[in-house]
């Protein structure tokens, strides 16, 4: 008879271990649980009073319940540019928190591909993008970088109508119709996401430097004296040390560059610490342009102004062979969300886009140009030179000074001046 052992009370492992794929049958590995990514219960948007959803009101500055008035002001503690800023060291980016806090459902529009943010419930299903209705929605936790601040929408949505009807009717190049037949869309208020970067840039420069001479020779041919201007080249070099904060790179592809840049400036002193409370009941835009892609173009916008501010380190306008080696150091970066409201326009069968800064109320967009008007403009800056041109033509043929030639030529030149910078002007007006 076998004698009895007391059971082996079998091995625990400790308790934050768990266990791993072995490579040996039989025998079990524990490996220390990896730490499970802070992931806090996103907030849920109902009124406490009534039950109905609420959303975050601009006028009020709070979450709001339309049903029965309720209203929760959000703190929002306004940080400005002093928002806390994040080193590009791999630390950083484990520590930026992954999730935005919010119930958002992720819409993937199968037209331009834009991934949009909608808040839970919401009734419109378009693309505020490309405007198409072939979009997707799927319930998906937003595994992406938290933003670290925004700015809260200052302007209303009623506000967008007017302002947009403004901008319309101004300019003197446009259809006249425009202002009182285009058909503007409903505008989509909808947070999109922008990185801002800061870095000190140690630049040092060589190039060779022309000075201007004046010197005297003698004219072999005319047997005589005479003055000429030489340049004397001669290699230089130099420092420049820049700092830049606050450069802003659109975290977006599918918005219109051209529009955007029109629609700055944002006010970044009132920056806010990310609240999801802002984002109850309004859209917002997943990035798609990664922090590492952002920099690469941040660091492009760095290294021209670097180029710049050395070039006003030269004191002379003639430069040859300029090289330059720029050095960065203490770079930052920060995620913010910044307020827009999108719509697009029909005018006589086409589409337009227009956007409206959310903080400050600024519209830019795409304007049709009224190109008879622009061409005339242009025939009546240079009619008066070319009509002088001919008279003085005529003067001189029958031996009467230059002084009529001169004098269209020099009106010729300002007019085509003029023509030059219109054109240019309708020509971007145009342009998305
Ligand atoms: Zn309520
Ligand atoms: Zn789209």
């Amino acid at each position: 008879m076998a004698t009895q052992s007391p059971p082996l009370s079998p091995w625990q492992p400790p308790p934050d271990f768990q266990p791993v794929t072995s490579a040996l049958e039989g025998i079990t590995v524990y490996a220390p649980r990896p730490k499970e990514a802070q992931i806090e219960s996103p907030v849920v948007y109902k009124c406490p009073n009534c039950g109905a959803t609420t959303q975050y009101d601009v006028a009020a500055g709070g979450v709001a319940c339309e049903h029965c008035g309720y209203t929760l002001p959000v703190s929002g503690e306004k940080v400005g540019r002093q928002a806390e800023e994040y080193e590009f060291t791999l630390d950083a980016l484990k520590q930026a928190q992954q999730t935005w806090g919010t119930t958002h459902q992720m819409m993937h529009c199968d037209s331009c591909g834009a991934e949009i943010l909608i808040p839970p419930g919401a009734l419109t299903v378009t693309c505020p993008f490309c405007a198409s209705n072939e979009v997707g929605v799927r319930a998906a936790a937003v595994s992406q970088i938290r933003p670290n601040t925004l700015i809260p929408f200052k302007v209303t949505p009623e506000m967008t109508h007017a302002r947009a009807k403004e901008w319309l009717g101004k300019g003197w190049f446009h259809p006249k119709a425009l202002a009182n037949n285009a058909v503007i869309d409903r505008f989509s208020g909808i947070y999109l996401s922008f990185w801002t970067f800061a870095a000190r840039i140690e630049s040092r420069w060589k190039a060779e430097v022309g000075y201007e001479r004046t010197e005297r020779f003698y004219d072999a041919s005319a047997r005589t004296w005479r003055t000429r201007v030489v340049i004397d080249w001669r290699w230089e070099d130099g420092r420049v040390d820049l700092s830049i904060a606050d450069l802003l790179i659109p975290g977006n592809s599918h918005v219109s560059r051209v529009i955007l840049d029109k629609l700055l400036p944002f006010n970044l002193n009132e920056l806010v610490e990310y609240d999801p409370d802002f984002l109850a009941g309004w859209q917002a835009q997943a990035y798609d342009i990664p922090l590492a892609d952002a920099w690469d173009q941040g660091k492009e916008v760095m290294r021209d102004r670097a180029k710049n501010a050395c070039r006003l380190d030269i004191h002379s306008p003639h430069v040859r062979n300029f090289s330059m080696v720029a050095d960065f150091a203490d770079e930052a970066w920060r995620y913010s969300l910044l307020p827009v409201y999108l719509a697009a326009y029909r005018f006589e069968n086409k589409v337009y886009q227009v956007m409206v800064n959310g903080q400050t109320g600024s519209v830019a967009g795409q304007k049709p140009v009224a190109w008879w008007k622009v061409w005339l403009a242009i025939a009546a800056l240079l009619l008066p030179g070319l009509a002088l041109g001919l008279v003085g033509l005529l003067l001189i043929a029958v031996g009467i000074g230059i002084i009529p030639l001169g004098v269209a030529l020099i009106l010729l030149m300002i007019g085509g001046f003029i023509s030059l910078k219109i054109y240019q002007q309708a020509v971007a007006s145009e342009a998305a």
